[in-house]
């Protein structure tokens, strides 16, 4: 069977309801993964992704960098730097490179352009940006310096919860700028946190079918984690499984989306960010992030924990991806739904 034939399940709103208890984990789990084996042939796509600053300008009840935040210790990589980690990437063999921040208004438009350009002159790789909410120029600007992809989470798409969540943040505003990111012929995606403090499986479920309405090439979900600088210190950890099920839900609706595994998942449970990849997730997303920055990006405790360099990290990565009778796979895994957008 050719992935072409592979046609979205259509789910209503009472059945996602009911797949969120948890009762058909196994049907579950075994469709999304009979889905992800056909599109995918079994292939893992790997990401490298550099954390280039951890300033941020938002204050997101939820994160660890969020500007309040006075204890974390703030760091922004020179271009040079940067480049010198994309370097990095290339040299291990991977063909895309993430380059992720707070929302740091010190990267100008003019420099993320700059980086592109030098990127994309050096190596033939795809660019995937994940700057959080910037303008529509600058985002037109960057897709035509040869920007990829671009990744912006609403973390939840419940106006209430998202301004509880996100203070002087626009819901609005960011829901627009998705829309605009698709019309710019950025691969774009988008995204949810599972579990954030006041979400109930109603939201969650209005989440699945926005996200599947949106028809996006990335689909991004990952269990909340309690940062103890933030004032969701006393919050519940979010539940490894129905951040996988979301995932697998996900699969079932949009066979062709590339849906990352997180390390959120790992942080909570050892072993559950590849076993997500048996679960509908066919992406897995390295940090390249030199040591200058790399602890420092801790967006939640356990975040880039790890003290093992990135080759060996990379190739422990690997053997587990092997282990699960799955491939690594080091192309640029471009976008499967949108086949038609033109590449950079
Ligand atoms: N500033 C940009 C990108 C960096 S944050 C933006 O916000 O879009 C990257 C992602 O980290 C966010 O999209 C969010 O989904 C995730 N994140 C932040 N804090 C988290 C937490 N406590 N638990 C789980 N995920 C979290
Ligand atoms: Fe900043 Fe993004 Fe963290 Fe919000 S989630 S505080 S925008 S880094």
């Amino acid at each position: 069977m050719t992935a072409a034939t592979i046609s979205p399940m259509a789910l209503n709103k009472q059945q996602i309801l009911s797949l969120l208890q948890g009762q058909q984990d196994t049907w579950l789990f075994d469709q999304a993964q009979r889905i992800t084996s056909q599109v995918f042939a079994d292939n893992v796509y790997l990401r490298g992704i550099v954390e280039f600053s951890n300033y941020c300008l938002h204050n997101c009840h939820y994160c660890g960098l969020r500007s309040a935040n006075r204890k974390v210790v703030r760091y922004r990589l020179s271009e040079q730097e940067i480049l010198s980690a994309v370097d990095n990437i290339v040299a291990a063999g991977l063909n895309t490179v993430v380059l992720q921040s707070g929302d740091d208004k010190h990267y100008r438009s003019e420099v993320i352009t700059r980086l592109i350009v030098a990127i994309k002159q050096k190596h033939d790789i795809a660019i995937t940006l994940s700057l959080g909410d910037r303008h529509s120029h600058e985002l037109q600007q960057w897709r035509a310096a040869g920007a990829d992809r671009y990744l912006l989470k609403m973390e939840t798409f419940d106006q209430t919860l998202f301004e509880q969540c996100r203070p002087k943040a626009d819901f609005h505003q960011r829901l627009h700028q998705l829309k605009t990111l698709q019309s710019l012929g950025y691969q774009t995606g988008s995204g949810i946190i599972t579990d954030l403090p006041g979400t109930t499986d109603e939201r969650l479920a209005n989440d699945i079918l926005t996200l599947t309405q949106m028809e996006l090439d990335m689909l991004a979900c990952g269990p909340f984690v309690a940062h103890q600088q933030t004032p969701f210190a006393d919050e519940p950890n979010g539940n490894v499984l129905t951040s996988q099920r979301v995932s697998a839900i996900l699969r079932l609706m949009n066979p062709y989306a590339n849906i990352p595994a997180t390390s959120s998942l790992e942080v909570l449970t050892r072993g559950a960010r590849e076993q997500a990849l048996l679960r509908g997730c066919n992406v897995i997303m390295p940090s390249f992030t030199p040591e200058k920055g790399y602890v420092n990006y801790s967006i939640y405790p356990g975040k880039n924990a790890s003290t093992i360099a990135t080759q060996p990290r990379l190739n422990a990565m690997f053997e587990q991806i092997n282990a699960h009778g799955l491939h690594p796979c080091l192309s640029r895994g471009d976008s499967k739904r949108n086949p038609h957008v033109p590449r950079n």
